[in-house]
């Protein structure tokens, strides 16, 4: 019969790999948590008008990208393509915002949909870790969460990190620069593509976006952010960067960078690395501050501002450098009993050791010879044989063989963990040094 393969644009994630996603998603988090940050775990489906209103009607997700279905209710719903506006919902309908402990600090981590074409570093469900910084409007909190993201880039041991900067301005600024991009492409928008077009008629700014190389050539020439923000955002972007630069985080201005959602405000950020090989996977996080987004979702009008990291592209980018271990290939013990009546007391050992020491633990199930059980010991990268025979159930003893050394010695159950411990604490000590 055929095998039934995974949705185009999906990807399995097994072995070593999800070991990868695990390490990766536990060092966000522990320096999320660092940074007074609280998990929040919104559903992955939504009314479609989470995104529609939150996210907006220009940006490429909501025309193009999204998994929106009918239920057997007829209800209009969306697999998230994105967490923000979903948080947002989750905040304005919980009331998260009445506190006075502003700013409201939020993490998430989850799978997102996104019908896009399936390319190097780009997926259809990819994996996202973020966060929301809710209810403060200062640079600070800006610079503060830009920090969080380049602390976790660094401590993954990502090292040349750039952070692409740049700011959209507030209300007036963006209506002044919308104003002057119309007139600027009113010239050339009718030999630009299609989705410039409506990009024109919906969010002018989307265009210097556009991926397009002869729209490219146009895009070069068209007018700057930096001539048309008020004198407030001036003020407020000139303190972010001060205050990256105060605190050693390298950033360089791009005045490209608009972002493919409709809600930023201010400033806006994005995260490249480029791993040893080259390989060039896209912007691994993105993120930036919105002023209006929580207003847009029916609550008061406080603003936020997050990034977004794709975990597949920083675990292609790790993959690529070395900077991942294989535990999948790790196994402290591994349990032989080397006859049918000596099974139920292996088992017990291997209780102890895990329960009680905390030890990785395998055992054999099969009658199989001695000599194939130390193969399947070394295929699962064991350090130690624990071998049980019959003279040794009847004591309350193993035989504890280290692998790399061939050294064994019978050791009695009581004292067996202190033994494992001696040994581990003295090869931490080895590699401290
Ligand atoms: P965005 O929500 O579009 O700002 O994206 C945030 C981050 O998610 C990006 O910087 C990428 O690292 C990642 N990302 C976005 N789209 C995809 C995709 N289709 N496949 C894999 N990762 C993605």
């Amino acid at each position: 019969m055929e095998i039934i393969k995974n949705v185009k644009g999906t990807h399995d994630i097994f072995g070593g790999e999800s070991n990868s996603y695990d390490y990766v998603e536990s060092i966000m988090k522990s320096i999320a948590e660092l940074y007074a940050y609280n998990g929040v775990r919104p559903p992955v489906l939504e009314y479609s008008q989470v995104f529609s209103r939150g996210v907006g009607e220009s940006s490429d997700i909501v025309r193009k990208e999204m998994y929106t279905f009918p239920d057997k209710g007829g209800r209009d719903l969306t697999l998230r393509p994105e967490f923000t506006a979903g948080i947002m919902r989750l905040v304005v309908q919980n009331k998260l915002y009445a506190t006075n402990e502003l700013p409201l600090k939020l993490y998430y981590n989850g799978p997102v949909f996104r019908y896009e074409r399936p390319q190097l570093g780009r997926y259809r469900q990819f994996n996202q870790f973020g966060v929301e910084s809710i209810g403060n409007n200062s640079a600070m909190n800006d610079v503060e969460v830009i920090a969080l993201a380049y602390t976790i880039l660094c401590s993954l041991g990502l090292e040349d990190v750039t952070i692409k900067l740049n700011t959209l301005g507030d209300d007036e600024s963006r209506n002044n620069y919308r104003k002057a991009l119309k007139e600027f492409f009113a010239n050339h928008i009718e030999n630009m593509c299609e989705d410039c077009k409506s990009r024109y008629e919906l969010n002018p700014l989307r265009i210097l976006d556009c991926k397009v190389p002869e729209d490219q050539e146009i895009v070069k020439d068209a007018p700057s952010i930096g001539n048309y923000l008020t004198e407030a955002s001036k003020l407020r972007f000139e303190d972010v960067q001060d205050a990256l630069s105060a605190l050693h985080i390298p950033y360089e201005i791009d005045e490209s960078l608009v972002r493919g959602l409709d809600y930023y405000s201010e400033t806006v950020f994005e995260f490249h690395y480029k791993s040893k090989t080259g390989q060039d996977y896209g912007a691994v996080g993105a993120g930036g501050h919105y002023g209006k987004l929580m207003m847009e979702l029916g609550g008061p009008e406080l603003p936020g501002v997050g990034f977004s990291f794709g975990i597949e592209r920083i675990v292609s980018v790790l993959k690529d450098d070395g900077l991942l271990v294989d535990k999948n290939n790790e196994l402290d013990c591994y349990i032989m009993p080397l006859g049918e009546n000596e099974r139920l007391f292996a088992e017990e050992v291997a209780v102890l050791l895990r329960n009680s020491g905390g030890y990785r633990v395998d055992m054999c199930f099969d009658k199989t010879k001695v000599g194939n059980m130390f193969k399947r010991a070394s295929n699962k990268g064991a350090k130690f044989a624990v071998i049980v025979g019959e003279e040794e159930a009847k004591n309350d003893s193993v035989v504890l063989k280290n692998l790399a050394t061939q050294e064994q010695e019978t050791v009695k159950l009581e004292n067996i963990i202190d033994k494992l411990d001696e040994f581990f604490d003295s090869q931490e000590e080895e590699t401290q040094k």
